[in-house]
Order: C-alpha cells, then structure tokens, then sequence
C-alpha cells in the first residue's frame, strides 16, 4: 500500500520544509510498527525545488486475519478457512488500513501542529498527492464527487486495467488517484483519512461508537457541508445506521452553526470583555459569571455542567474554585471548543486539572445520557441562540432527561435594549439570538418548565437593575423540587431510591 505527498518550493521555501510538517526528516528512512503491518516512510526526491514523502504500508495478512477473529473483516466476511483470508489485495491496495497507519504515522501533521513553522503548517501549499492503487467502490466517478468539491484543482482517477496484458478483461476496481491543489496539510491529510476507507468501503477493523468522534475531528472545516456528506458518514461508518444518523446530526448542527455568526461579536461581549481597568464599569459577561458562581455555590454543587458553554471562560472560573470536582463543558460548535481547549490549555494541563474538565460536542436538542446524575447545569445566554421551536426539545434534554439538581438559564432581558448606547433601536443584541424575551416573558417561560418538570424556580437580576426597565441579563434559578420540599441541589443517593 502506497501513497507520497509532494510538493514544490523555492531556495527560500525549500520543498523540503515538508519534513518539518510532517514530522519526519527528509534524509531518513523510518519505520513505525502499526496495528496492522509496518509502515515506512522516505523521501523519493528531496530539494529545495521538490521534496515527495511516500507511506509505504507492509501489511502482514496473516497477521489481520489472526487478530481480527471473525470481527471486522469487512463486510461478508469468509468463512475461516477461506483462502481469500490469507490472499488479498490487502498489502497493495490503499484500503482503510492505510488511512490508520496515515493518521498514526502523520498524527501531528494532520492535527496542523509545527511547532518549528506554525505559519507554514497554517497556510496552503502547492500539494501533489498521489495513490497508484487506490480501490474504489463507484470508480471514477465517485473519486471526482468526493474530491473536487474540497479544493483541489485537478482530480485524476484513472482506472487501472485488470491485467495490462489483457486489456480485454477490461479495468479492475482500483483507480490511479491524482490530486493536485493548493491545500494545507493538514487539511489534506484529514480528507485522506476519511475519503480512503470511504472509497474502499470494507473496513477492517471493528467500527466502535468513538468512530463518530473520529470522523467529526478529521471532518472538521470540510465535511459539515460536503455535498456528499450522507454517502460519506454512511460509508465511513460501515454502513451502522445508529452511528451515522449521530454523525449526520452533529455534523448538521456544525453546519447551521457555522453558518451563524458565533457570540463572539455579540454586542454585549463586546461592551463586556473590552476591559478590565477600573474606571470602566464591571463588565456583563464579569456580573454574569459572578453571579453564576455565587448561586452554584449556594446550591452546594460540585459536579457542574456548562451547557452552550462557548469558548470556556465560565469554565475556566470554575476550575480556579477547587470545590467544582467536575466540569464538563458542553457545545455544538466545533470551533467554539477549539478555542476553549486552547484557553483552557487542556494539553498541557496537569493530571489533577485534567482530570476535573472535559469538553464535549453535542447538541443540547438531544438527550444525552452522559448528562445524567449531575448536580447542577448552567445555561449562559444560550437559550436565544435556539429557534422557538426547538426550545422544547433543549427544555426535555435538560429538565426532564439529564435532571440535575440545579439549573441556572441566562438571557438578556429585551426591555433593556433601549439603555445600551450602541444597540439601535429594535435590535437584537447579537445577530444570532433568534428571539429575546422581556422580564415578563422570561417569566412565564421558566414557570412553565419548572411545573412540568418538578422545579421550582425563582429569579436573579444580573447587572445594575434599572427601575424601569430591569437588569440587563435576567438568571432563572431552578431547584429540582424533592418528595420533602426542595433539595439543596446536592446530589443524594437515597433520592434515586
Ligand atoms: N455560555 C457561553 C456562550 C454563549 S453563546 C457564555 O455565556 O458566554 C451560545 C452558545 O451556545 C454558542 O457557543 C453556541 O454554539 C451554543 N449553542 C447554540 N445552540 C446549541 C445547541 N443546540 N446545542 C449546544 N450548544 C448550542
């Protein structure tokens, strides 16, 4: 199995500089023991002009079929003694096992990170990357549908003749793959992994539920919107309908997501974050966490859900208060999470930190399990980023599956709008919020969710209330409301009793 990556340079960006990005050096052979075989890695050419690295993965069939004890030999799998077991085009063919030593072998490359030239790693190059036997279920065609929407100016799949020596036996199932284009790395590298076991189509390793993760992370920045998306999840995921339809919603929700203008610039943020000196007012977004803070204090709770919860800052204020043992912060949008990864440095946090936070992507318009059994939950400003419609499905994910002890939801209060010196009259403080609700609105929908779901609920104003027209953020406060009053928002296992 084989693949090399190619690209062109000058003396002062020498070609070879892809050795930096993809972690090897261009004057070594290596060779890494992968789960299947071993894979190698040269360099065919290296100069300042053009530097091609080529993947070479020796694939031990013996090996696969022993290990794979009937599970994961694609689909149809043979009967044990079948001699197709033993004689296959695994070890030439670029199937799924090449697209995992790829991500083993290249795992850095294809996570963008150069520490040595970030910039380089960051921007497109001229790439060349070519597989001479490339096995393709929907032949050349398909190659062109899966590959030419993501960038690439020329896609080259010719088909390869069964025997060259009997062109009347027509072509095989392999293709010539061609792909040439200005692409970052990484990016390619990432639609490899994925676009290699689609075409293949037979993976041969056992499909797990963190497959869905898999394809989300490798997915990220092009598949959310790829025209064939669903043949891409279906195949990718060997055709497992329970996991497809999971990646089919996230990757949706990154999608619509991504369409939207992210919080970033809302106006309240960035009236809130502009500074911090102390002339300046106490910004909102500081009144808001404070005030969080103080109510999951109050409420005694130490395992604490941030849903929506954006690019962590709320996250990282309760890491620094060690009595919040568990933090898991919740989002559907992807590059919300990366950034919060980055400020919460959650690489290189220690084991002790590390062991107390966890980001997750998810939609909080579905149930969730893992949301279960916490004390309490936290809604900042999330509530208006969701259409009216699916504000019951968010209301049953969090009121009546995960059920925490308490619940704290944050919204801007419209009658406000009026005293925010930028905001012309009428708008909505962020292009995103599809609604927002006066103090009375707020009101009649919080006590309804509280009485169907056994809360009870009262209110905190956040920021310097105007007698007129209130706070500029209004906070709900549900307790869930036990056989004996109210509970104090601490988890109690004889209430599960
Ligand atoms: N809680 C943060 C961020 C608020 S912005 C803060 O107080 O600053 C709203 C966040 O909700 C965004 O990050 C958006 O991606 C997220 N969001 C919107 N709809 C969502 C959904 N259905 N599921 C999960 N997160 C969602």
């Amino acid at each position: 199995m084989f693949l090399t990556i190619g690209t062109t340079g000058t003396q002062e960006r020498p070609a070879t500089d892809l050795g930096f990005l993809l972690h090897k050096h261009p004057d070594k052979a290596q060779a890494f023991s992968t789960s299947h075989g071993s894979a190698h890695v040269f360099y065919p050419e290296a100069s300042a002009e053009r530097c091609t690295a080529a993947l070479l993965l020796e694939v031990d069939p013996v090996a696969l079929v022993r290990r794979g004890k009937g599970k994961g030999k694609g689909r149809g799998g043979a009967p044990d003694a079948a001699l197709a077991q033993y004689v296959n085009d695994r070890p030439y063919a670029a199937s799924s096992l090449l697209s995992v030593a790829l991500a083993a072998v290249f795992k850095s490359a294809l996570g963008g990170v150069c520490r040595a030239m970030p910039e380089r790693a960051a921007s497109p190059l001229p790439l060349r990357i070519e597989v001479p036997a490339l096995p393709a279920r929907g032949g050349a065609e398909l190659v062109h549908r899966l590959f030419a929407p993501l960038g690439w100016e020329r896609v080259e799949a010719t088909p390869v003749p069964l025997d060259e020596q009997f062109p009347a036996w027509g072509d095989s199932r392999y293709v010539r793959l061609v792909l040439e284009g200005e692409l970052r790395l990484a990016d390619a590298l990432r639609q490899l992994y994925v676009l290699l076991p689609v075409l293949d189509d037979a993976k041969h390793y056992w499909v797990a539920p963190d497959e869905v993760d898999k394809l989300l992370r490798a997915g990220e920045g092009w598949l959310a919107d790829h025209p064939e998306r669903p043949l891409i999840t279906r195949r990718y995921l060997s055709h497992r309908w329970g996991l497809t339809r999971q990646a089919d919603q996230a990757l949706e929700l990154v999608r619509l997501a991504e369409s939207d203008d992210l919080d970033v610039d809302s106006v309240d943020n960035a009236v809130d974050e502009s500074t911090d000196t102390e002339e300046k007012p106490v910004p909102l977004a500081v009144h808001r966490r404070t005030a969080i803070l103080d109510a999951l204090r109050a409420a005694g709770a130490s395992r604490v859900l941030d849903l929506g919860c954006g690019q962590g800052q709320l996250v990282q204020a309760l890491l620094k208060d060690a009595r919040f043992t568990e933090i898991v912060g919740v989002d559907v949008s992807m590059r919300a999470l990366t950034i919060a990864s980055r400020r919460l440095k959650l690489d290189r946090m220690g084991e002790r930190q590390a062991d107390r936070v966890a980001l997750r992507q998810g939609s909080l318009t579905y149930t969730d399990k893992r949301l279960a059994g916490y004390d309490a939950a936290v809604l900042s400003e999330v509530v208006e980023h969701l259409d009216l419609p699916r504000l019951p499905a968010l209301e049953y994910a969090v009121f009546g599956a995960a059920r925490p002890g308490t619940i704290l939801v944050t919204t801007p209060n419209v009658e406000y709008n009026v005293r925010w010196e930028t905001l012309p009259a009428g708008h909505a403080r962020h292009g995103d919020h599809r609604f927002e609700w006066t103090r009375a609105e707020f009101r009649d929908w919080a006590g309804q969710v509280a009485e169907r779901h056994g809360y009870t609920v009262r209110y905190v104003p956040v920021g310097p209330d105007d007698p007129e027209v209130g706070p500029p953020t209004q906070m709900a406060v549900f307790t869930r409301a036990t056989e004996t009053g109210t509970t104090t928002g601490k988890t109690k296992e004889a209430e599960a009793a």
